[in-house]
């Protein structure tokens, strides 16, 4: 038996980076060998890095935004708005929207859109934390923040659906369309989303 092209270490981590989002086994492998050799310096800042993340960063128990504290800065902050929450699909809308400035009341973190095909449901989501928030301040609008696509419109229409029967006091509406179907709003400039917030518009419920 021939002995292994590359020493295990390396196949181990080329396997692990490779299960990272955008990255394939071909750019894992070249990371990996990178890592191993030239980028010394760069793999002890990783090394450093994700021991700070796994040991300082948890998930805001109210909202699920990343947090150093049980409640995240944007829940804390008695200056927020409470009567709007924006419901987005993860972490990355919260902080693209943030960057913009031009929102100031509460998120919600859904954590993903429901999709048959890729068996997520409901249960997988963190819908009960907005019915948490929902009947906890008196909220007046919930605000839908997902991308324009399938799944991004089927997540809309059942939580407009279950608003108006859980909350029928609460109107519901969604970012403006006019950003164009498949643009993900992690790379919407600050004026097209302002642009998106101002036309929001109305989901019947
Ligand atoms: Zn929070």
């Amino acid at each position: 038996m021939s002995a292994p092209i590359l020493p295990s270490a390396i196949t181990d981590l080329s396997d692990t980076l490779s299960r990272l989002p955008g990255i394939g086994p071909k750019l894992a492998a070249r990371l990996a060998v990178y890592l191993a050799v030239k980028g010394v310096r760069t793999r002890d800042e990783l090394i450093a890095g994700l021991g700070d993340v796994a040991e300082s960063i948890q998930v805001c128990s109210q909202c699920a935004n990343l947090s150093e504290s049980p409640l995240c800065a944007i829940c804390l902050d008695e200056g927020r708005d409470r009567s709007s929450v924006l419901v987005v699909e993860t972490v990355l809308d919260l902080y693209q929207i943030e960057k913009a400035a031009i929102y100031k009341g509460l998120y919600l973190v859904l954590g993903g859109l429901i999709s048959p095909v890729n068996g997520v449901g409901v249960a997988d989501l963190n819908i009960d934390l907005l019915w948490d928030m929902l009947a906890k301040y008196e909220c007046k609008e919930v605000i839908i923040g997902f991308n324009n696509n399938v799944e991004g419109d089927a997540t809309a229409m059942y939580i407009s659906g279950q608003v108006g029967e859980r909350f029928p006091g609460i109107k519901t509406s969604r970012l403006a369309r006019g950003l164009g179907a498949g643009i993900s709003l992690e790379y919407i400039d600050p004026s097209s989303l302002q642009g998106a917030f101002q036309n929001r518009s109305s989901v019947s419920n």
